[in-house]
């Protein structure tokens, strides 16, 4: 089983959009995969019809592609020696059906014709008899109608007649189960917690807890990495692979922890990412044609939003934060993934896409740059663009700021920083915004360094103190009060453009 060939799954169900957290799982799968020369599955776990979401099959795909994920095998990925990877598919080969079949032969499963108000009934009965958690189970079990309850004879006219059934596992009054995790280390869960899971539903569906484990074990998954929410139903799993003597062909559990809200206090949920996506791609819900913007739509790099997943919860065993995914294929290991939830932590989010927008060329840069200039009207050459970009990115995490950062670069200013005007015109500091001009005309080279010292030496010819002008000369170039380094500006949009901004602004403000 060690030298099994590492193959796992990513198994979402198409019940809505695939938020971050599932992405994660996706991640590590993954990673994992990677990082042992195996395979990366995408099986699509659409057995509850009730909750089906149209779209969401297709979103899920396209998230793995946008997040550079991508399975080598599965729907959507090119099917593999196991097609197919849809449940609803597999349902009808009766694939799942032989394994429930089996379970019932052997004794550790059987039929369960109990109608929803029997069920019902059931669960007051055990509350008003104050039992802690109401459940289907060894003691209960007793008292319903089943094909442990009822005669053979019974049984076989109901199945005859069609009546609808549910087929439940058989789970022992009080055993201890033992499995080992690989997050968590070993676990040990009495049986007397775990209900009689349904396995096979009355429209012939399998449940998740019946048809992952077959899946899996057809599937060959060496390693079934999950989130932690399944931790409870384990050990049911554990008990169906024994009872259908696959326990060499189950798969290593990893249970990986939950992400946290920013304050660590419950589950991350959409309502307290800080304004940040829960989703990697927008996604509109059509059940209720609610929209949520995704990481992508937000000015994200994919790279930095995995590289930002991936340290929720795991970490490559020193402070190295910033990693290509080549590095995290190397460097990825269950063994380091926590056991304790990781918090979301927004503002580092933004860092990291900060921090992969700083690796950019300002080529790469320009190319995801100039779509936007094209809608504020602006053409510009690749060149310049490129230019700009290095001066405006210091300041930004995210392209889609770089206009508001930096549309001075492209456009003439139409109004200056009034706060600014307010404070500094005056008529001598318009008079050395006068003179200034005069000196700029005459420069043969408009290099930042000459622009630089010629606004020096005019300051220190008029006697004025550069402090005093210097805030309003940049108002005069740019329109506002801040920004990249101003000389670095003059020189990118050179002597021409320079010295109209200042003639109209001396024309405006005329003293
Ligand atoms: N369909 C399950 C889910 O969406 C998959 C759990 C698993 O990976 O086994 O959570």
């Amino acid at each position: 089983m060690e030298n099994k060939r590492v193959r796992v799954r990513f198994a979402p169900s198409p019940t809505g959009g695939l938020h971050m957290g599932g992405v994660r799982v996706a991640l590590f799968n993954y990673l994992f995969a990677k990082k042992h020369g195996g395979d990366f599955i995408l099986r699509i776990e659409d057995t509850d019809q009730t909750r089906f979401v149209a779209g969401a099959e297709e979103y899920i795909i396209n998230s793995l592609k946008w997040c550079g994920i991508e399975p080598n095998e599965g729907v959507g990925f090119g099917d593999g020696p196991h097609a197919p990877y849809r449940q609803s598919e597999r349902k009808e080969l009766g694939i799942y059906k032989k394994y429930a079949d089996k379970l019932i032969e052997g004794g550790h499963a059987y039929y369960a014709f109990d109608t929803t108000e029997e069920l019902d009934e059931m669960r007051k009965r055990m509350e008003a008899a104050k039992v802690a958690a109401p459940q289907y189970n060894a003691v209960s079990r007793q008292n319903m109608r089943n094909s442990l309850t009822l005669s053979e004879d019974e049984v076989k006219k109901l199945l005859d007649a069609g009546t609808p059934y549910v087929i439940r596992l058989k789970v022992p009054r009080n055993e201890e189960i033992r499995f080992h995790d690989i997050i968590r280390g070993w676990v040990v869960v009495n049986s007397s917690q775990v209900d009689d899971k349904v396995l096979l539903k009355s429209d012939g569906m399998p449940t998740y807890h019946l048809a992952h484990i077959v899946d899996d074990v057809e599937m060959k998954i060496s390693h079934a990495m999950r989130g932690e929410e399944w931790l409870p139903s384990a050990p049911a799993h554990i008990l169906i692979y024994r009872y259908l003597g696959l326990e060499a062909e189950m798969p290593q559990l990893a249970h990986l922890p939950l992400i946290l809200k920013p304050d660590g206090h419950g589950k991350l949920s959409k309502r307290d990412t800080s304004g940040l996506p829960m989703f990697p791609l927008n996604w509109q819900d059509p059940r209720d044609n609610s929209s949520y913007v995704g990481y992508k739509e937000s000015g994200f790099f994919p790279e930095a939003f995995i590289n930002m997943l991936v340290l929720l919860g795991w970490n490559p065993g020193d402070n190295k934060e910033i990693m290509s995914k080549d590095e995290l294929i190397q460097l990825f290991s269950l063994e380091r993934i926590n056991k304790a939830g990781a918090k979301f932590d927004p503002e580092k989010t933004k860092w990291f896409n900060q921090q992969y927008l700083r690796k950019k060329t300002d080529e790469e840069l320009a190319d995801i740059f100039m779509p936007m200039l094209k809608e504020h009207g602006v053409e510009a050459s690749k060149d310049f663009v490129a230019k700009a970009c290095k001066l405006i990115k210091e300041k930004a995490h995210f392209v889609n700021e770089f206009w508001l950062l930096g549309f001075f670069l492209f456009e003439t200013p139409s109004s200056h920083d009034a706060a600014v005007l307010e404070k500094r015109l005056n008529a001598q500091s318009y008079a050395f915004i006068e003179e200034l001009k005069n000196e700029l005309s005459d420069l043969s080279s408009f290099a930042a360094a000459e622009t630089e010292a010629c606004f020096k030496a005019t300051a220190e010819k008029t006697g004025i103190a550069p402090g005093q002008v210097m805030q309003l000369f940049r108002v005069v170039i740019t329109g506002v009060s801040g920004g990249p380094a101003l000389y670095e500006i003059m020189e990118l949009i050179g002597k021409e453009e320079s010295i109209k901004r200042m003639d109209f602004f001396l024309e405006k403000n005329k003293i």
